[in-house]
């Protein structure tokens, strides 16, 4: 690739920087055998910036984002900074993150490893080669609409109020985001809101239907109401390749589908923002669990949600979809192999701690590319 990869790492708190003291053995280990390189810049985030600098993000370190081809982080938060005054609390500087970065897109995939088939509440006939992917709108909607906020009433009752609103240009560029991937998988869109009793569903519902008729002629579209689609997730996902929803109902059928496979460890995503005249998109790669302060600092957290979000970050940012393919192929190899962190231990597996599991992934990583191809 022309040009070095600029990327900004941001571990945090909690299991964060060690899960992803793993992710860097990925990387080192992509460097050496597959001449993929990046120039990594580190950076302090969340209680940790908090506890140097006073505050969750520096302006340097946003400044550093925004000059990085990706982000990726790790988590933010714990009980040490529960007293901390809310602008300053751990989770600003994710948020902060987000929309200075303008991060409009956050895409959740939820695919069940066989190896893990186990971990899913629901039957393994329904979730076997589970594989679908959740576009949601990040930065819009009832979220962040005006007007809100709580007001005192004459009769001295209380009200509150928040404002779900989309304009055109803002369904228009998370709908490009979600057709693009969606040509990139299985060629089909499931564009998902309450067109029957809001208006902005139905504006969604007819921008998405304009976009694709424009542009998309070859992606097979197909509209859902929100309620019914939490109610096809859990009654046949794998109907599902890519969802396309807005920041509500994004925010609870991303939850959904994330646990039809189970395992909190186990969950990358991504935030991509608009991409500028030379394609190039900011963004950030994240796993969906938190800090987990629980279990800081035992070495027995579960890397591979940090793990799988840098292969995203693989595939979306840089275009390595082979190397992307071969980390994921690692990870699966590994659990293939028995080995398990203690959240996804099953009788008669090999148990490891975060170092172990990072050892594993390396060791099939050595194997697939020892294969002939
Ligand atoms: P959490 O995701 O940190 O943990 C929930 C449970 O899952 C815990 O029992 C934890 O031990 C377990 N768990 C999570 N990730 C794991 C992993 N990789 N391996 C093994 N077990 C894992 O959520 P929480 O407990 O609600 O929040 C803890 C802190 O994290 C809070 O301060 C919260 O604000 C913060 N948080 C941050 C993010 C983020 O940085 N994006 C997201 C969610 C929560």
């Amino acid at each position: 690739m022309p040009g070095k990869r600029r990327l900004l790492i941001l571990a945090g708190d909690g299991i964060g920087p060690e899960s992803m003291r793993q992710v860097r053995r990925v990387i080192d280990w992509l460097s050496r055998n597959r001449a993929v390189d990046f120039d990594i810049e580190e950076g302090l985030v969340g209680g940790a910036a908090y506890d140097v600098h006073g505050t969750p993000l520096t302006d340097a370190t946003l400044d550093r984002a925004m000059r990085a081809d990706a982000v990726l982080f790790g988590a933010v938060g714990g009980p040490k900074w529960d007293s901390v005054p809310f602008a300053k609390k751990p989770e600003r500087g994710l948020l902060r993150l987000r929309k200075d970065l303008d991060l409009f897109a956050n895409l959740r995939p939820a695919f069940l490893f066989d190896a893990l088939l186990d971990a899913s509440t629901l039957k393994p006939e329904i979730v076997r080669g589970l594989d679908l992917l959740i576009v949601r709108e990040l930065t819009g909607g009832v979220y962040f609409g005006l007007p809100r906020g709580i007001e005192t009433l004459p009769d001295g009752s209380r009200r509150g109020v928040n404002t779900q609103v989309y304009t055109t240009a803002e369904i228009d560029r998370v709908a490009r985001v979600a057709f693009e991937l969606a040509g990139k998988r299985r060629g089909k869109l499931c564009s998902v809101e309450k067109a029957n009793v809001m208006e902005s569903g139905q504006l969604w519902r007819e921008e998405v239907q304009k976009l694709h008729d424009s542009s998309y002629p070859r992606i097979e579209l197909s509209h859902m109401y929100a309620d019914n689609c939490a109610m096809q997730l859990v009654r046949a996902p794998k109907q599902f390749d890519v969802i396309l929803t807005d920041n509500l109902f994004g925010d609870l059928l991303s939850d959904c589908a994330a646990m039809l496979t189970g395992s909190l460890g186990m969950l990358p995503s991504a935030s991509l923002g608009q991409a500028d005249g030379s394609g190039r998109r900011r963004a950030l790669y994240e796993p969906v669990h938190g800090s987990a302060p629980d279990i800081a600092g035992k070495d027995i957290a579960n890397p591979l949600a940090t793990v799988l979000s840098f292969a995203m970050m693989l595939r979306y940012s840089f275009d390595l979809e082979e190397d992307a393919r071969l980390v994921e192929r690692a990870v699966e190899a590994a659990l293939n192999a028995g080995i398990r962190t203690a959240d996804i231990m099953q009788p008669g597996k090999t148990p490891v701690s975060t170092t172990g599991m990072g050892d594993a992934v390396l060791r099939e990583l050595d194997r697939l590319s020892a294969e002939p191809t």
